[in-house]
This record gives C-alpha cells, sequence and structure tokens, in this order.
C-alpha cells in the first residue's frame, strides 16, 4: 500500500471539525472601521531571537535551537484599513 501513516496537522484539524456534535465557535472579530473579518496581521514587539548554531567541519552552520522571548506588548491589526484592533482580540 502507498498510503502515508504520518498525518500532518492540517489532517488533524480537519478530523475533530466532523465529528458530529456541536463544537463552540469564538465570536468572530470584525472590524468597526472596514467591516472586514477575514485578514488580519500581528505586530509584535520588542522580541529577542536566540539562535544556537553547531559549525561543521566544511564550516558551515547547522541549526540546533531557536529561542525566541517576546517582551512586548503585541498589537493586532485590521488587515484592510490598518486599524489597530488589539482591544478586540483580547476579550
Ligand atoms: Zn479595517
Amino acid at each position: 500500500m502507498a498510503e502515508k501513516t504520518i498525518s500532518s496537522p492540517f489532517r488533524i484539524h480537519k478530523i475533530t471539525v466532523k465529528k458530529p456534535f456541536p463544537i463552540k465557535y469564538k465570536e468572530k472579530i470584525v472590524c468597526p472601521y472596514c467591516k472586514n473579518s477575514e485578514e488580519f496581521y500581528e505586530l509584535i514587539e520588542n522580541a529577542t531571537f536566540i539562535i544556537h548554531y553547531f559549525q561543521n567541519e566544511n564550516g558551515t552552520l547547522e541549526t540546533l535551537e531557536e529561542e525566541v522571548e517576546i517582551l512586548g506588548p503585541i498589537r493586532f491589526f485590521c488587515g484592510n484599513c490598518h486599524a489597530d484592533l488589539s482591544y478586540l482580540r483580547e476579550k
């Protein structure tokens, strides 16, 4: 059989949605300025990335570990009119 046994996170999500009992969905975020409810973006301030490398004998660097330290604030924006919607996300 050629069927793959490894399932991706996307697959797991699809199975969860198909379950026959009702799932409570979070109230949708709608931009009060342009009524956009589809595209948003997040701006993370004061983030420190620490990347640990191992140098191979041929001089190439191999990533061993990545650490992210977020001090914030994290701001949430409308992807259409770029209004700051951080207060809607915190609900
Ligand atoms: Zn908007």
